[in-house]
Parts: C-alpha cells; structure tokens; sequence
C-alpha cells in the first residue's frame, strides 16, 4: 500500500538521535513522501537539509503563527513557543529564494487559542497567502480557534491553493471549507478522536489527505508519534466510507500528487 504524510516535524528534536531509523520503518510501510514543515527560519533551514538527505522526505517551509516575533503570546505560553528572533519578512524572503526545493509553505496559520493578538496574526497570514501565489506553492495551514477566520482570508484573497491541517471547525465550517474545494487531514489519531472520524465521513475522498503532525498527536496518548501511523488514518477513513485501505491509500496519493507536484 502506499501511504504518504503531508504534515510532520522531522525537524524536532525527538527524532534527533533515529530518524533515520524511523523513516527506513515509513518506507517498508509504504511510504512514497513525507512533508516536513518549518515553524521558524532555524527550523526551515534545517527541514531543507532533511529533505535533500532523505529521499522521502519532502520539505514545506513556514513560520507558525506563534512563533513569529511579532505576534504577542502571553507570558505564561512563552516558553512553549520557540520565538524565532528572525524577523517576519526575512524568513519570508528566505522561504522565497527556496521556493524551487520545496512542496508547500507550512506550518503557517492563525492560532487563538493561545494568543488573541489576531492583527499581527491576520497581517503575517495575508503576506504568508500573497508569496504563495507568487511561488505559485499551496500553504498548509493551522487554524485553532480561527477555524471561520482563516476560511473567509482566503475567500477574501481568492486564494485557492491551500489545505487545512488538523481542522477544528464543525459541520457547517467543514461544508462550507468542501465548496471552497480545499483539502483536509485526516490525522494518525483519528482513532480516539471522533472529529477526525467525521472530518472523514464529511469530506469527499477526493478532497482527504492523510497527517500525522509526528512527534504529536500519535495514536497512544502520551507516546511519540511517526510518520508510519499514517495507516492508522487511511483504517479510519476506510471504515467511515466503507471502502477498503488500499482504494482510499490510492486516491489519498492521488490527491497528493495533484494537490503538491
Ligand atoms: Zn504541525
């Protein structure tokens, strides 16, 4: 079966001592591509150096909302965040000159949650929206708490080529999120967790891709998470549609290759 993971973080530190271990074990699952996402410029610049030593490693480079050094994260969220001490622009530019090695611009969104300064967020999004129609590369975007927000900037902007990683959004979001044609994950948790079953069940198999956001959100809580448990996504969206593991793998892929080469 051939799986892929279009949202990971190779780059973190709990791969540090086995990754390559770890992606030997995603290719005898099947795995033609996972893609690695940058938060931060530190971050970006050592995604593209998996990337170009790990043939299934594909890389997206971003800036997560909360770690930009613009955004006001509250004290007592401060140390979960790395505050990337390169500005907004630079690590725009940087992402720019890179824009021919990469698949996608991500991790990139709005996050409410755990910040409410939601101007510094919208400003750093639309620039964010505006290099990924120069570079003509889709954005895979986080959107807590933003869930309405992140779909009427894109509407606004026209933009079209995006996907939402790990969306919260209820029924009526997820609907209206299928008619603006934008692609949604499906996570390697989905197993515990009912929303992703429905994100499942909601959303057209032509429009589902497959995530495990590893080192999070693993199908055991508590343990560290890899890109292989992607398989544990294509089961549940099996189950919900009723299809077999191996037709949904083929049109996930399918959706993969149309949405990122
Ligand atoms: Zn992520």
């Amino acid at each position: 079966m051939i799986l892929v993971d279009v949202h990971a973080h190779l780059d973190f530190p709990e791969f540090d001592k086995d990754l390559k271990q770890v992606l030997q074990r995603a290719k005898n699952a099947g795995m033609a591509a996972v893609i690695s996402q940058g938060v931060h410029h530190a971050s970006n610049k050592k995604t593209l150096e998996l990337a170009a030593q790990h043939d299934i490693v594909q890389a997206a480079l971003g800036l997560y909302p909360l770690n930009a050094p613009n955004v006001v994260v509250p004290e007592e969220e401060n140390d979960d965040y790395d505050r990337s001490t390169v500005g907004v622009d630079e690590t725009l530019k940087f992402i720019r000159q890179h824009a021919k090695e990469i698949v996608a611009i991500g991790e990139v969104g709005i996050d409410l949650q755990f910040s409410d300064d939601e101007k510094n967020q919208v400003n750093n999004f639309t620039k964010i929206l505006q290099l990924s129609n120069a570079v003509k590369k889709p954005v895979i975007i986080h959107s807590r708490k933003a869930e309405k927000l992140v779909l009427d900037l894109l509407e606004d902007a026209k933009h079209k080529q995006a996907v939402l990683h790990c969306y919260g959004g209820g029924k009526k979001l997820i609907k209206r999120a299928v008619e603006m044609n934008l692609p949604l994950t499906v996570t390697s948790n989905a197993q515990r967790a009912q929303h992703f079953q429905m994100v499942a069940r909601e959303v057209p198999l032509s429009q589902l891709l497959t995530e495990t956001d590893a080192p999070l959100l693993g199908p055991v809580v508590g343990e560290r998470n890899e890109p292989q448990n992607v398989q544990h996504a294509i089961d549940v969206i099996a189950k919900q549609k009723g299809l077999s593991a191996q037709e949904v793998a083929r049109n996930v892929y399918m959706n993969y290759q149309r949405i990122f080469l």
